[in-house]
């Protein structure tokens, strides 16, 4: 059931989350967004808190003597890609669109702010984190590594994005590992150029990084066990120019993912490895730049069954999946970061209208407006269960 009061601010929340959306900012750029956020919960009579991560928010309602903390974040970043919906409120900003739905988190997350404060319905302290740049390099990172929970501790961390592949009003989600670590390298190559009839006063980057790509598929095949999923993928491999110059250097631009800390750690130190002793072969250079890397998320057992109950009570028990049956992404979210400082859960809410529903990151992408009443609802009866005097 949802609440009646959210439902009668449905129509500004919805205009809140198209204005979002026509005015969509990159990662550590949302000062129009921020702006907007902090002077809306200052107005509900948060405690608002700027500067975490550059342009994080975090607005903090106490109510009444009970001693948990709770925290509650959405991101607030768009892609850099060209929208083309052709809505009335698509983008205005060129090159860039809200085409994964952070608008509508921040939404959800501001129409339960508003109906938190004035109905006040728990004992204890509330924490609403609004990140940056979850898309690029790692808000939440930046916002931890500023302090977050050293400034505004908490019990419990929990955090929600849409699908639009889940029908509307279904929830996702279970313990353990529910999405990848993603973690991306890039390996220059530095050998010694020269003219192509003359390979012996040469040393060749382009027969080292053609061997190194080679050596790398092993790691999967022989290095992983076989129980365990992983994936690496030289995206790129440029090197040279024209058929008759061997280049001075070469680059690989690499992904691995990864669904275990230690399976990590271990193909991040078989890549090093095999680039290091490859390129000793060839008499070649070789230095590797950690471009960026998010954990795995892994939801804590005991809060993904408290969340899952929330869900069950607030959208009944048949629209809540088995967790049994839901299957691990290999995308990856940097949520994860707060989840390895606090325990928490991360869940999908679904938000497929079942016409012509387009995936996140694509350029026709529509996020569903009807379920902001729904996902703020869930935040409000979380808030409400885990904040109870
Ligand atoms: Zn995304
Ligand atoms: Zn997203």
């Amino acid at each position: 059931m949802l609440i009646k009061e959210i439902l009668d601010n449905e129509a500004e929340m919805i205009a809140i989350r198209r204005d979002f959306h026509q005015h969509p900012e990159l990662g550590f750029e949302e000062f129009r967004t921020s702006d907007r956020i902090a002077q809306l919960l200052t107005g509900w009579g948060y405690e608002v808190h700027r500067g975490l991560g550059g342009t994080g928010v975090v607005g903090t309602l106490k109510v009444g003597s009970g001693g948990k903390r709770l925290g509650i974040r959405a991101d607030m970043d768009a892609l850099p890609m060209q929208e083309q919906t052709g809505l009335p409120w698509a983008s205005v900003n060129e090159g860039k669109m809200h085409a994964c739905g952070h608008d509508g988190h921040c939404a959800i997350l501001l129409s339960a702010a508003r109906y938190l404060a004035e109905h006040r319905p728990f004992s204890g302290t509330l924490h609403l984190i609004f990140q940056p740049s979850e898309e690029s390099i790692g808000g939440a990172k930046r916002m931890i590594d500023d302090g977050l929970f050293k400034l505004f501790p908490c019990d419990a961390v929990f955090g929600l994005h849409n699908f639009p592949l889940l029908p509307a009003g279904e929830i996702a989600t279970k313990p353990g590992a529910l999405m990848a670590s993603s973690d991306s390298m890039t390996i220059t190559l530095e050998g010694k150029g020269g003219h192509g009839s003359m390979p012996e006063h040469c040393i060749d980057p382009t027969v080292a990084g053609a061997s190194i790509v080679m050596a790398l598929q092993t790691i999967v095949s022989r290095n992983v066990d076989p129980q365990d999923s992983a994936v690496v993928t030289v995206g790129s491999l440029q090197s040279g120019t024209t058929h008759n110059i061997i280049p001075h250097s070469a680059v690989l631009k690499l992904n691995m993912r990864t669904f275990k800390s230690e399976v990590r750690d271990a193909v991040k130190l078989r890549i090093q490895k095999l680039v290091h002793a490859q390129a000793e072969s060839f008499d070649v250079k070789a230095s590797i730049a950690v471009d960026f890397g998010y954990p795995v998320t892994v939801n804590d057992p005991q809060q993904t069954e408290f969340a899952m109950q929330v869900a069950r009570d607030v959208f009944g028990a048949d629209k809540v999946a088995d967790p049994a049956t839901v299957k691990s992404a290999m995308g990856s979210e940097d949520f994860s970061f707060m989840l390895e400082e606090v325990p928490g859960c991360y869940l999908w809410l679904g938000t497929a209208t079942g016409n012509n529903d387009y995936s996140v990151h694509h350029p026709l992408y529509q996020f569903n407006d009807a379920c902001i009443s729904s996902g703020a609802t869930y935040w409000v009866k979380l808030t409400e269960s885990f904040l109870r005097s």
